[in-house]
């Protein structure tokens, strides 16, 4: 079954801003020489909390695509990751756990992965609109490649526009659901073990 509480307009204008940050991200990742190929790291285990209602709905619209014993299957490590990931919380420390969508490495949600599995590698910056800018130094291995570098050579994401985007696509989400909807911050297991945004079930 196909489940979308996003219209085709704004599952348009989502991916055109991914499409936009993915070609970005190539061309920065070209003139470092950065690669995820023979990486020893895998940022798939990286504790990250996601903020978009919008992503999340998109997300789940990937899921919903999926074979069911698929979908069964990725419900059920998204569990066990939110099992263990509150007993490490519990203790102090910040979980690093693979997502229950990676699959000997390779992302079963691909073409639907949230924006910071599409943008963590590269160096970056984003104007937030009180003007302060905030700059992102990139992966480990990206700062080991441009290691020595001055910060004024290096090439760079500039986030901003596309960022802007998302929130404007954002806030138009909200006003057509629920204005109220609190401040989301979910792990992508939590994401994938509830339903999609703006629904009874979700909240
Ligand atoms: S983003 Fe960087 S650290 Fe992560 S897998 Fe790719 S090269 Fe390795
Ligand atoms: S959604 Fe895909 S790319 Fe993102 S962390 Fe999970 S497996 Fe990795």
């Amino acid at each position: 079954m196909t489940e979308s509480v996003l219209s085709a307009a704004q599952i348009g204008e989502l991916e055109q801003i991914y499409a936009g940050l993915e070609r970005e991200y190539a061309r920065v990742a070209g003139v470092l020489g950065l690669s995820c190929q023979g990486c020893p790291d895998n940022c798939c285990d990286s504790y990250f909390l996601h903020h978009s209602y919008v992503e999340w709905a998109y997300f789940r619209l990937g899921l919903s695509q999926l074979p069911e014993p698929r979908q069964e299957r990725v419900r059920e490590l998204a569990g066990r990751y939110l099992r263990e990931s509150a007993r490490l919380i519990a203790a102090g420390e910040r979980p690093q756990l693979m997502c229950p969508l990676n699959d000997e490495g390779l992302c079963q949600l691909y073409s639907h992965r949230l924006l910071v599995c599409r943008t963590h590698g590269v160096p970056a910056r984003m104007r937030r609109p009180d003007g302060q800018v905030l700059r992102f130094p990139g992966c480990f291995r990206c700062q080991e490649i441009v290691a020595g570098t001055s910060a004024k050579a290096l090439p760079e994401v500039d986030r901003s526009a596309f960022f802007h985007r998302l929130a404007r696509l954002e806030r138009e989400f909200r006003q057509q659901h629920r204005p109220e909807l609190p401040r989301l911050r979910l792990t992508i297991a939590e994401m994938l073990l509830q339903g999609p945004p703006g629904t009874e079930q979700s909240v």
